[in-house]
């Protein structure tokens, strides 16, 4: 019998909904064959090679269908939402794998008695778990842009920070227990008390399946937002550092450099801008019209091209701030800004963006149907190296791409400086060497690779340069939880 129905044979007999597929590498249907990584394009399917694919039900299954891959030499590939920007899905593989897709597993399992704590099922999508709180006017305060399309095991498994980080804290900090089937299909729960819970969040699949996650949640609150002008990205930074320190913390703080307040909207109606900026304006968020192919294909130093184009029309980076309303210090923040050269443009900012944030997805499809490519890196930075990354990446990607910055997610020690870049299709080995640059770059500025995107199989041959001589702690987990090394090949390590 062929190896593939052998091994479907087997899971079939498990799978109470024989809810099972194999498809030829190059039929994968869309929704499993793209994940939202850049990674559709450096994917190169071996198109003879058969792909089996699950959806298990339960937790039962997940154990069994892990023990069957264990038995018959099968690597696990584990996917939520498919969201994850280090790459989700199998790629050169030379033995046989099944995709695990967790969404089947969803849903409210249990609340205590005053609702300040949730279990979901690992599968179930952030925005639905956020139409379930908001029954009781209760949210989990973690709001990443992907809400609608990433699952809460996929928070757990990359620790993803939502947009309001700085107040609810990451998907570590709102955690307090998970349930994980390992590589040998045993059934463990840890709570946070427990050592290998911190093994466990962040560990990207490697480790085994997460089943159920256990979640605080928080009344909802009213919200004060102001956007401000600040004269430039170091001021900016001076005072964005400022705000991250002072009590009561803000729930969102943002710095976006010129032409990312820009293209994201941000300034929209602010300082009508000159025909020059329009037209260049028209083209970036656009990208409908044939400018940006052309002149993205020279190479040239775009970046510094559209920002003096900018600075001539005073367009500066622009700080989005929000608080708790009650909470809000208001003339003392006022003042602060006013002190750093910062001018108030309202609410309306904030208002605009908050309401964009989550259709980012539709804009990376605009820019792939023009032919173009956009990736993101978001490296977590110490506090006094952030200008130096800022300035440093830039210059790796200024004769490569159009360059977009943000710096968000503040922390006592750091924060994450994130860059969109925007460029035509290169080689896959360019494509390699500029995240290679990049990732060498921040590695001399004592900065993680990745803030909250995850590591994947895109940046997880960098590990080395962020650990070091510590990966080795990450290689004894892999030993104890996946004795077989069956879970996520290719991923982190
Ligand atoms: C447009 C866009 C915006 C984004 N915005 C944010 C943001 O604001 N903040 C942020 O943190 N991230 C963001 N991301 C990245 C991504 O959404 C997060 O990494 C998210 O946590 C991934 O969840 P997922 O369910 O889609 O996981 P997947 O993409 O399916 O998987 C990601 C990794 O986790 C593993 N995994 C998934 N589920 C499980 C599980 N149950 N058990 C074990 N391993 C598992 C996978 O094997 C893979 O290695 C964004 C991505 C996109 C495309």
């Amino acid at each position: 019998m062929p190896f593939i129905s052998n091994v479907t044979n087997k899971m079939e007999g498990v799978l109470k909904e024989k809810n099972l597929h194999v498809w030829k590498a190059d039929g994968l249907p869309y929704h499993i064959l793209r994940d939202a990584s850049s990674s559709f394009w450096w994917f190169e399917p071996d198109v003879e090679s058969e792909i089996l694919y699950t959806a298990p039900r339960n937790e039962t299954e997940v154990a069994q269908i892990i023990r069957i891959a264990g038995q018959l030499g099968v690597k696990v590939i584990v996917r939520g939402g498919g969201s994850g920007l280090g790459g989700v899905l199998p790629y050169e593989s030379d033995v046989p794998y099944v995709i695990m897709d967790l969404k089947g597993i969803d849903g409210l399992l249990k609340e205590n008695e005053k609702c300040s704590l949730a279990s979901f099922g690992a599968g179930t999508l952030g925005i639905e778990a956020e139409r379930i709180m908001a029954r009781q006017r209760r949210t989990l305060g973690n709001l990443p842009m992907s809400l609608a399309f990433s699952t809460l095991g996929g928070w757990a498994a990359t620790d993803a920070a939502g947009h309001f980080s700085t107040y609810y804290g990451r998907t570590s900090d709102l955690l307090t227990s998970v349930r994980l089937v390992d590589g040998r299909g045993d059934i463990h729960e840890f709570s946070r008390t427990d050592s290998d819970f911190h093994l466990i969040v962040g560990s990207e699949g490697i480790l085994g399946v997460i089943t159920a996650v256990e979640l605080l949640t928080f009344p909802q609150e009213r919200f004060w937002f102001r956007a401000f002008k600040v004269p430039d990205m170091y001021e900016g930074l001076e005072v964005f550092r400022y705000l991250t320190e002072l009590c009561p913390a803000p729930v969102l703080l943002r710095l976006h450099d010129p032409l990312d307040s820009l293209v994201s909207g941000i300034l929209e109606g602010i300082n009508p801008p000159s025909s020059m900026v329009s037209g260049l304006l028209a083209g970036l968020s656009g990208f409908r019209n044939t400018l940006m192919p052309l002149m993205l294909s020279g190479g040239k130093l775009l970046t510094s091209w559209a920002e003096n184009i900018l600075s001539g029309d005073n367009i500066s980076p622009v700080i989005l701030l929000g608080y708790v309303a009650d909470e809000m210090p208001a003339d003392t923040i006022e003042d602060i800004l006013r002190d750093h050269g910062a001018v108030s443009l309202g609410p309306a900012p904030v208002l605009r963006w908050l309401g964009r944030r989550h259709d980012m997805a539709s804009e990376v499809s605009v820019y792939s149907s023009a032919g173009l490519m956009i990736d993101t890196a978001e490296f977590s930075v110490p506090w006094k190296f952030i200008n130096q990354v800022y300035e440093d990446i830039r210059d790796v990607l200024a004769s490569r791409a159009l360059t977009l910055v943000h710096i968000s997610h503040p922390d006592i020690s750091g924060a994450s400086v994130y860059f969109t870049f925007v460029f035509k299709p290169f080689s896959r080995e360019e494509y390699d060497l500029l995240w290679s640059d990049m990732a060498q770059t921040v590695s001399r500025y004592s900065a993680a690779i990745s803030h909250h995107h995850g590591m994947g199989r895109l940046k997880g041959r960098f590990i080395h340069l962020e650990h070091g001589p510590g990966v080795i702690h990450i290689r004894n987990a892999k030993s104890r939880f996946d004795p077989l090394n069956i879970m996520n090949p290719g991923v982190l390590l």
